[in-house]
């Protein structure tokens, strides 16, 4: 049953563009304890979004704030407690065909923080790239669309690099295999969580780079995690920020880092150093802790920390609240005006 049935859908990003992934209400629940004291850990609650063809959508928020969950969600690594999840429209945790199933997961695929991880050190790079590509029949000669892929996502000579080892790369070439293999595939949509926190700063910009021309160049679309204001505001087309298993607000991405509405939002954004503004910028203060996940309070999850928290903040959650356009935001603050 959908928790939140009787709130609004979220807004449409823009209806000239093709909508290509969409949730609604998805909401995740961890069962902790024993079978006498049964409680629930609430990693996501009611979260709605869309992505359309070529764009990224940036996920920004604490750890703990239901990222991550989000993604593993959407890549069925695990199922939801509620909700749902369509691909141009179609219900994918209704699909009962295996057809259906397996093209669900060709078409999402998943890059992760740490891509040395995912990759077996006793393989050659060509292996880990000529390996889903022969699964899924992607191509007759896999050899060379295993050469063509590394050389767009930069790794030259292509050659070489089909033949080294993962210990032979750096963290961001490394990252750059990861991305090869998703796009051996041919995938939609490509999930990357938090690919370029493990990075040196000198080459996340290079990654970054990377997924922009993937998205402008082919119509791939992202949905990029991050802790990071600054890249998601590089990178993001639109961000969505989450706070305690919360999605709290959502904007073109320039609009919210200009105009953010929520107190969580302009809390992250005084943190982010600005040389311009020197020793001079004001930074929010934050008091209170982060609130337990384990069956949480009615009300607002930012209460604790709020510097405007009201009588009804820890009463109600904030409904889903038009501020402009596609600027959206939950907070009694905008709702209430
Ligand atoms: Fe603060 Fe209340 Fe808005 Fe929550 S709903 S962010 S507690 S003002």
């Amino acid at each position: 049953m959908n928790p939140n049935a009787s709130q609004p859908e979220p807004p449409v990003a823009s209806s000239t563009k093709q909508t290509v992934l969409e949730v609604r209400h998805l909401t995740k629940r961890f069962p902790i304890g024993n079978a006498l004291r049964q409680k629930h850990v609430h990693a996501l609650n009611d979260a709605s979004f869309i992505i359309n063809r070529g764009e990224v959508v940036a996920l920004v928020g604490e750890s703990g704030s239901g990222k991550s969950t989000t993604a593993r969600l959407i890549a069925r690594l695990i199922e939801p407690t509620a909700g749902d999840i369509f691909l141009h429209g179609r219900n994918v945790l209704k699909e009962e065909r295996r057809s259906a199933s397996l093209r669900y997961r060709r078409a999402i695929q998943m890059i992760f923080q740490d891509p040395y991880g995912s990759l077996n050190p006793a393989r050659t790079i060509g292996f880990h790239i000529e390996r889903p590509i022969k699964i899924h029949k992607k191509s007759l000669d896999t050899r060379q669309a295993v050469l063509e892929l590394l050389t767009t996502v930069g790794l030259n000579p292509a050659e070489e690099f089909a033949q080294k080892f993962p210990y032979q790369l750096s963290g961001g070439q490394r990252q750059r295999v990861a991305i090869a293999r998703a796009l051996a595939v041919e995938p939609e949509v490509i999930l990357a969580d938090e690919p370029v926190s493990m990075l040196d700063v000198s080459i996340r910009m290079g990654v970054l780079n990377l997924i922009e021309q993937l998205k402008e160049e082919r119509g791939i679309s992202f949905l990029y995690i991050t802790h990071d204001l600054a890249s998601a505001r590089y990178i993001g087309d639109r961000t969505i920020v989450m706070y305690a298993g919360h999605m709290v607000e959502g904007a073109e991405s320039t609009e919210l880092m200009d105009q953010p509405a929520h107190p969580y939002t302009k809390l992250l954004l005084s943190a982010v150093p600005n040389p311009e503004a020197g020793l001079a910028s004001k930074v929010v203060q934050a008091r209170g802790e982060i609130p337990s996940l384990i069956d949480p309070p009615p009300g607002c999850p930012f209460v604790p920390r709020c510097p405007h928290a009201m009588d009804i903040c820890r009463q109600v959650m904030p409904e889903k609240t038009a501020v402009s356009g596609d600027h959206w935001v939950r907070c009694h603050l905008v709702s209430l005006v």
